[in-house]
């Protein structure tokens, strides 16, 4: 009540930030005549003059009205488009480096060019990201011309291709119009680049695991905008980015445990948090969490494994691996689906993207998930894989100097932009009032009754020409609402995953006359629908009707299309305004408000008119997992007959709770994943720093000596320790340690007159000083420099690499313990610090060994490792190994494993990969260290 008091007087903060920039828009509309007034030249070397006011240190906040001013001109000149006062304001709210939310069709494409314009001028370099390749190529041949016109380059960043925007190259195909080839990174060299999210996340984890300076592609992260950023930052934002290489292990174990699966028998489902009554069974193997998607075997499913597999103890850390396994194996069978998780295509399990809905070729679940779905069809088992280099998009974008994101739908998800990357929206108000019409959901109890009135829906609005995008939340409910429009005669396009080339097109045409579109998640589709058909789109199909291909057809034949197209859009627009615009039907809602406002903004863009309406069942997903028992009770009472909806404010509020209660879940998610990478963050960033500055070639001499030293002193602890007589040395061990170390043989005779410890230290310390000047009197000053640096970068990268794997292990061993009263999170800090020590202890052993005993044959060129390693990388979106998702609590039933710790029962540190201290040979992770409690 206050607040809306309050509002009325002082205005929202968004009202109040758009207030204050009003006299920057007076300022820029004010330069307007002025611009106009220039020549082409002219306004080109307008950007000159600019840059050089950047270079002599002006603030580009000082500079803004008249950059934007200049751009705005260029985009009238050049795209026949004059940025409107609303687009002014979501540039300058770009530039402060704050998410502008503005809705569907407002324009964002174009709003980017003005405070990539501006900032470009400081020749930092200006990303922009965008949440596919196909948009990334869009974008910068539909704004190239403008940035052309400016003087600036555009450089275009695609999956394994890189381009650079030139209006003089000529090519065949009009899809690559002004595409001219690269080098990645010149792409990265040019004013503007734009791209996807991942191809910039990827190149940065390769640019950080290069051998040589001017193999690397990016430059320093200057500005970033992104497009659709609430896609990006927070969907995407769930699976980290990993490149990973094979690991040598086998795959029959996938296959041996995918045939005990199917003989385990589910004891319960877990829903809400709760066991579920009805499913709950007294004798069972094990217990699915559909919301944590995770499984746990319960103690009855453990020893049923045994059995099965003829083991005597599952925990037992032989078999520790096979433990991973069926858990792996039971999620792949009871929490994914065929054609709604993935989809089998020519004998390769293919990802469909949770959130888009479309296939993601090429991308793998870790951690063996991958493989155990593979082994559950029956197709080629491809072969594990090993974590090389991983970031979260949080951590990615965390590093640029500013960063900044437009979306039609950020304002519910505001809170975690905030908390997670400092950023701040802004509404900026449409151009045209929204006229759309948000009907109130209804409710059926069957999801067959739902399906029913929404195909009458569409039929009735249908037989009128109305044209209707509906969305689904799978692909699977997309293809029973297909079989039923199917059967009732209704034509129809389905987008989904299996279309996903022509998805621009069909998209495209989704507000002609008559159209009934279906789609799965409309999220980042980035094609604007126009009320009557896209004529520049529908030229391509007149053109295909003319036995022409519309990617290499002359531009005489493309003019006539176009205008044949318009022929036919014009007058389709003016009937489907009169239908009232287009209908959106939803057929469930989605896990967030959010991805509901996207489908629901795809109608009423720029003042056209529209429709919406949600259609729901207490068979959808969202009701039955979240929200089922207070609806359920509501609809009780209120008495529901077949075939009838309910349309009641409890209901809507209470699915309105339901959706909340996922969001915050979802961040929590979120949250947990990123609170887990930070630790790994610091780490790489200490590990990415202190390579970079091995390849910027910074002398590493210093560093090598304060090592020496280290282990020096450390190999004297061993043998002659401080507290120890002279008498008690092992000098026979230390002269063999020494030797092992250092390449050195220190005469028996010397030791004789050291009495002291500080004595002895000396003496050691001097020899071995001096057998390193030995070597590089022998080798030369500057090829020691080299060698320095080169056996650094490779033991960092052989060690890091392991790191990443015990890593790995760790989660996944955080994950299997009972939580107890420890918190998971603090241990896992704990022993990721202790690993990382370990680490850096491992690296400087290995380094100075190397630099003591390598032999360098002169004139031969160092080796590095062979890049052709490269060509067995995959680059991969993963979940992260061995996480429950929401910190989620363990079932009672969860058995808790030991906590490793890297120690000795004599409390020596002992690193993962040293031989075990029982002497069994095996390597200490394998041993031991899964024993310890
Ligand atoms: P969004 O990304 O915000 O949904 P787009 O960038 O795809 O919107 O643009 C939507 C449509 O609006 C495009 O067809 C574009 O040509 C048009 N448009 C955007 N800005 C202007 C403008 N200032 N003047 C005329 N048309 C514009
Ligand atoms: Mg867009």
């Amino acid at each position: 009540m206050i607040s809306a008091i309050l509002r009325a007087v002082f205005g929202t903060k968004h009202e109040r930030d758009v207030k204050r920039m009003q006299p920057a828009v007076a300022q820029i509309n004010a330069l307007e005549p002025e611009m106009q007034g220039l020549d082409d030249g002219g306004l080109a070397a307008k950007t000159d003059e600019l840059r050089k006011r950047v270079a002599d240190g002006e603030e580009l906040d000082d500079l803004l009205p008249e950059a934007f001013a200049v751009c705005r001109e260029a985009a009238r000149r050049r795209v026949g488009m004059r940025h409107f006062d609303v687009q002014l304001i979501g540039g300058m709210v770009l530039h402060e480096g704050t998410i502008a939310e503005m809705a569907t069709g407002e324009g964002k494409t174009l709003v980017a060019t003005l405070p990539a314009y501006l900032n470009a001028l400081s020749g930092k370099g200006v990303h922009i990201v965008t949440v596919n390749d196909y948009l990334a190529k869009r974008d910068a041949q539909w704004m190239g011309p403008i940035y052309q016109a400016l003087g600036l380059t555009v450089g275009v960043i695609q999956h394994e291709a890189s381009f650079q925007y030139d209006p003089a190259y000529v090519t065949p195909d009009v899809r690559m119009t002004a595409l001219r080839p690269i080098g990645r990174r010149e792409a990265y060299a040019a004013d503007i680049t734009y791209g996807t999210n991942n191809e910039f996340g990827f190149d940065y984890l390769r640019d950080n695991m290069r051998f040589s300076l001017d193999e690397l592609v990016q430059r320093e992260l200057n500005y970033a905008i992104v497009d659709e950023v609430d896609s990006i930052l927070i969907d995407e934002a769930r699976t980290p980015l990993i490149i990973s290489g094979p690991a040598e292990e086998s795959t029959e174990l996938y296959f041996k445990i995918d045939r005990i699966i199917p003989k385990l028998k589910r004891a319960a489902t877990i829903v809400e948090g709760k066991l579920s009554e009805i499913e709950e069974q007294k004798a069972g193997d094990f217990i699915v969490d559909e919301k944590a998607k995770t499984v746990s075997l319960t103690e009855a499913g453990i020893v049923s494994c045994e059995r099965l597999l003829g083991i005597d103890n599952l925990y037992d850390p032989q078999h520790i691996d096979s433990l991973h396994h069926i858990q792996q194996g039971l999620r792949a069978h009871s929490l994914f689906r065929k054609d709604v998780d993935y989809m089998v295509k020519d004998g390769e399990v293919i990802i469909v993207d949770e959130f888009t809905g479309r296939l993601m070729p090429g991308r793998r679940w870790s951690d063996g998930l991958h493989q155990a779905v593979e082994a559950k069809e029956g197709v080629r088992i491809e072969r594990e894989n090993q974590t090389l280099a991983t970031i979260t998009f949080q951590n990615y974008f965390r590093m640029y100097g500013k960063l900044a994101g437009m979306t039609g739908t950020a304002e519910t998800e505001a809170e975690e932009f905030a908390k997670i990357y400092k950023l701040d929206v802004t509404v900026v108000p449409t151009n045209r009032s929204l006229i759309r019409l948000n009907n109130p959901d209804v409710v059926y109890k069957t999801e067959r009754e739902k399906f029913n009135a929404v195909v009458d829906d569409i039929r009735e609005r249908n037989d009128k020409g109305q044209p209707i995008l509906v969305g689904t939340v799978s692909i699977e409910k997309s293809e029973r609402l297909s079989a039923l429009l199917k059967k009732r005669g209704i034509r129809h396009e389905v987008l989904n995953a299996k279309y996903h080339e022509r998805e621009a097109e069909i998209v495209a045409q989704a507000g002609r006359e008559g159209s009934v579109t279906i789609a799965t998640n409309m999220a980042g589709r980035g094609t604007d629908i126009l009320l009557g058909g896209n004529p520049d789109f529908l030229s391509k199909e007149i053109l295909r009707k003319k036995g022409l291909d519309p990617a290499t057809a002359a531009p005489e034949a493309r003019t006539v299309a176009v205008e044949e197209a318009r022929r036919i859009t014009e007058p389709e627009h003016q009937r489907v305004v009169e239908r009232g615009g287009l209908h959106i039907v939803g057929t469930e809602r989605h896990e967030s408000r959010r991805v509901d406002n996207q489908l629901r903004g795809r109608s009423g863009r720029q003042g056209d008119p529209g429709s919406s309406r949600f259609y729901l069942s207490l068979e959808d997903d969202l009701l039955r997992i979240f929200g089922s028992q207070r609806i359920q009770s509501i609809m009780d009472r209120l008495g529901m007959e077949e075939g009838e909806p309910i349309e009641h404010k409890l209901v809507t509020r209470a699915i309105g709770t339901a959706q909340k209660r996922v969001e915050t879940h979802n961040f929590e998610i979120r949250k947990h994943l990123l609170e887990y990478d930070d630790v790994m963050n610091k780490q790489r960033e200490i590990i990415y720093g202190m390579r970079r500055q091995i390849l910027d070639g910074a002398s590493q001499a210093d560093t090598v000596a304060e090592w020496i030293e280290d282990i020096v002193g450390g190999t004297l602890d061993g043998y002659a320790p401080e507290e120890a007589h002279a008498e008690e040395w092992d000098l026979p061990a230390l002269g063999e340690a020494l030797h092992r170390q250092f390449d050195l043989r220190i005469p028996p005779a010397r030791y004789e007159d050291v009495v002291s410890r500080d004595g002895l230290r000396e003496l050691v310390t001097d020899a071995v000083k001096a057998r390193y000047a030995g070597r590089e009197r022998e080798l030369g000053t500057e090829l020691l420099r080299a060698l320095e640096r080169h056996e650094m970068l490779i033991v960092l990268d052989t060690q890091w690499k392991d790191h990443l794997l015990s890593i790995d292990h760790l989660k996944e061993g955080i994950g299997l313990r009972g939580y107890g009263q420890r918190d998971p999170l603090t241990e896992y800090k704990k022993e990721a610090f202790d690993l990382f020590q370990d680490m850096v202890e491992r690296v400087k052993g290995a380094v100075v060994e190397r630099l003591f005993k390598v032999q360098i044959v002169r004139d031969a060129p160092m080796e590095l490792p062979a890049m052709t390693a490269w060509a067995r990388t995959q680059e991969m979106r993963g979940e992260v190994p061995g996480e429950r998702p929401g910190g989620s609590p363990p079932l009672s039933i969860a058995v808790s494993r030991p906590a490793p710790a890297p120690r000795t029962p004599t409390g020596v540190k002992i690193g993962r990969n040293d031989p075990c201290y029982c002497g069994s040979g095996k390597k200490y992770k394998k041993c031991h260290y899964l024993q310890q409690g």
